[in-house]
């Protein structure tokens, strides 16, 4: 998944990028000067400002709100879904509410 190098953000590419500058950011502890490879720091996520995981990792909320929607948007490209079933029956429950609106007497 594509993620934007700049602010590490899922949300938009580089060159779309209005947040944080985080190319000199470690991310293990996303504290600036200092590279991973000598962080001593615990783990903190800047994307969810949670700390206990690193950016991007799979306790990441914001990658993995990211990821789900990706996964949607992969399963809406490709057409059908597992989702079908759900969607059919929110199909019925709009027209059953459509017609009891119309056999509501004025
Ligand atoms: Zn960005
Ligand atoms: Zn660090
Ligand atoms: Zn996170």
């Amino acid at each position: 998944m594509d993620r934007c190098y700049k602010c590490w953000s899922y949300d938009h590419r580089a060159a779309d990028c209005n947040g944080t500058d985080r190319t000199k950011t470690c991310y293990k502890c996303g504290k600036e000067g200092h590279a991973v490879t000598n962080c001593t720091d615990e783990e903190f996520c800047p994307l969810c400002s949670t700390a206990g995981h690193r950016a991007g990792s799979g306790r990441c909320v914001a990658f993995r709100r990211a990821l789900s929607q990706a996964n949607k948007a992969e399963r809406d490209a490709r057409g059908h879904s597992e989702k079908e079933d759900k969607m059919d029956e929110d199909k019925v429950e709009e027209m059953s509410e459509e017609s009891a609106k119309n056999n509501t007497p004025q």
